[in-house]
Order: C-alpha cells, then sequence, then structure tokens
C-alpha cells in the first residue's frame, strides 16, 4: 500500500469514482514550450500526438453518453492537427457538449495559429489559460523569455473578442507557485491578480484556479537536481486535508490519453497508471456505466491533490 492509500485508510476513506461528468482529453505531448512544472514532460519536439481515427473513436464513444463537459490539455492541445475538427465534432453531436481548451496563451500569436481565438469563441470554447504570475520575472522565470509579454497579448486578444467579459466566453486563469511550496489562497491570489492585470493591462477574466505543483515529470526532475524532492513531499504529507477528498477530480473525470487509453486522472496518466480490466483499457472498450464505484488509482503523488485548500483542474478544493 502506498502512503498516500495508508492515509486514506488512517481517516477510513475509500476514494471511489463518482458519475463521470467531465471527459478529459490529452491529446499529445507537442507544446511550443518547455516549462520547468511540467508534468507533462511537453515540448516542440515530442511527436505524441492524437490522430485523427482516434478523435473519431471518442467522439463516437462520446455520443453514447450524457458526459456534458470536454476538457481538451495537452501539450500545447492546439498544436494537433485535428484540434479544430476535435471541437467542431463535439459541438455538432446531438446533445452538443461544453468544450474547454487548456492553453499556454502564448500558442495563440504563433504564426497558423492566429486566428484560433476567433474559432474558440465562435465555437463558444471555454479557455483556462496558465498565468503562472502577474509580473513578468515569475513568469519568464518558469516558463521561458518573452512568454509573459506574450501571454499578456494574447489575453488582450481574447478580450477584444469578448473572453472573459460575455457570458457565453469564460475565460480564466491557472497560477501554480513558481517554485517548491503550496498556493497561497485562492480568493486573494485572485483579487490580486484581477488589480495587477487590469490597472497595468486593462486585462479582465473570469476566475483564477490555484493548482498545486505534483511532484511528477519535469517539475520532480527540477526538484530532484535542487536536493528539494524529500522536503517538498513532506510538506505535502504534512498538509494532508481530508475534507479535500470528496471533491478530488479523479472522482467526476475520466482521463484519455492520446492513444485512447484510459486513466484516473492527468497525472497518473504521465505516470502510466492505465486502468486495466485484465487487459489495459481503452474508451472505447468501457461502459460508462462501469466507471461508477470504481476504486481509484493511486499513489504518493496524490498528496499535492490533497495538500492545504487542495488542487483540481478547477483549481482549489475546499
Ligand atoms: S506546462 Fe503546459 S505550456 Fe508548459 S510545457 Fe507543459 S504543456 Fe506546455
Ligand atoms: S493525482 Fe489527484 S486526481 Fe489523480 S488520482 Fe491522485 S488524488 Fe486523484
Amino acid at each position: 500500500m502506498n502512503k498516500f492509500a495508508q492515509k486514506l485508510a488512517e481517516h477510513s476513506i475509500s476514494l471511489r469514482r463518482g458519475r463521470p461528468e467531465i471527459l478529459q482529453v490529452n491529446v499529445g505531448k507537442l507544446c511550443n514550450l518547455t516549462c520547468v512544472h511540467c508534468h507533462v514532460n511537453a515540448g516542440p519536439k515530442r511527436k505524441e500526438i492524437m490522430t485523427r481515427e482516434t478523435v473519431d473513436r471518442i467522439i463516437g464513444w462520446l455520443s453514447r453518453t450524457n458526459i456534458p463537459v470536454v476538457d481538451l490539455t495537452g501539450g500545447a492541445p492546439e498544436m494537433i492537427p485535428d484540434f479544430r475538427y476535435f471541437i467542431e465534432k463535439v459541438r455538432s453531436l446531438e446533445r452538443s457538449r461544453h468544450v474547454i481548451d487548456r492553453c499556454n496563451l502564448t500558442i495563440l500569436l504563433t504564426s497558423g495559429y492566429k486566428d484560433l481565438p476567433q474559432f474558440l469563441a465562435d465555437n463558444r470554447v471555454e479557455i483556462i489559460a496558465s498565468m503562472p504570475c502577474y509580473s513578468s520575472e515569475n513568469v519568464n522565470a518558469q516558463r521561458g523569455d518573452g512568454v509573459f509579454e506574450g501571454s499578456i497579448q494574447a489575453l488582450q486578444v481574447l478580450n477584444s473578442l469578448g473572453y472573459g467579459c460575455h457570458p457565453d466566453l469564460p475565460l480564466h486563469l491557472v497560477y501554480n507557485p513558481v517554485g517548491a511550496y503550496l498556493p497561497g489562497p485562492q480568493a486573494e491570489l485572485e483579487t490580486d491578480y484581477k488589480r495587477e492585470l487590469k490597472k497595468h493591462f486593462g486585462i479582465v477574466f473570469n476566475k483564477l484556479y490555484s493548482i498545486t505543483n505534483l511532484p511528477i515529470g519535469r517539475f520532480a526532475s527540477y526538484l530532484r537536481h535542487s536536493n528539494k524532492l524529500a522536503d517538498y513531499m513532506e510538506s505535502l504529507i504534512n498538509a494532508f486535508n481530508p475534507a479535500t477528498v470528496d471533491g478530488l477530480m479523479c472522482r467526476n473525470t475520466i482521463s484519455v490519453g492520446w492513444r485512447g487509453e484510459v486513466y484516473d486522472c492527468d497525472f497518473n496518466q504521465q505516470l502510466g497508471m492505465q486502468w486495466k480490466n485484465g487487459t489495459p483499457v481503452f474508451l472505447w472498450d468501457l461502459d460508462p456505466k462501469d466507471t461508477e464505484n470504481r476504486e481509484i488509482l493511486t499513489g504518493d503523488h496524490c498528496f499535492g491533490c490533497t495538500a492545504g485548500a487542495g488542487s483540481s483542474c478547477g483549481g482549489a478544493i475546499v
């Protein structure tokens, strides 16, 4: 039993799935950036991207479910050739679903993608955008030179299309700590972000999600190389908050990889913890009803989701 499972047992908590409400699809590891905190090890040289055949099989499966939300992530999900095709197919289902694009912002200014903001607005795609700070130094240190300035420009483009202002065009930002520490209180951070981005750049947005960095992927390598891994793990374990368990995203999200494999969450996906029913499970093998009450696969990295106020793709949990 891993330490996280032991901790749940100490608190008499059993971690099982509820009704699936979100299909989170990681369409690949290709990205225009190589951020220090990336848990996907994404970058411009990665070759893993979803094919059209896999997109079609996912859409076919989705059409037989009532799952209301499709959450596209990566890498930079916009960089796969069938990104727009995927969204158009989801939107044209008999029961159209809400689509989320997890966007690094800078991709929207890259040659070949400049008409993408209008496409996203036309398809009423919600944007959840990474913005680890409202100051240039911190963002560029974590994500690369010039990323802050590019992100600001992209946010201004999105605002000009109605994102962050029009109720059909939600724009949320994601904060994650620049180093080996837990995020501060989400509500206070949101107030600071709103004030600073409005004052200096005229930018508006809806919500700020604060997300804890999980000790896997490139962030784990960074912690190991700077001799901080043990201390960081200890701080996550010491901050375990049982009240967060009910709201963990693995309870209502099905995570799918670029080949259609199924996981409990994107973190488990990066650790190769694919579901198995005797053999490895792909989405099209799955009866959606069979996911309910299924036991969730855990590891020590799960302490990142239950520390302090908790952490999920929708920010703090409690
Ligand atoms: S954190 Fe996001 S933007 Fe940065 S390298 Fe990873 S996938 Fe790309
Ligand atoms: S990493 Fe977080 S979301 Fe994933 S299984 Fe563990 S607790 Fe759940």
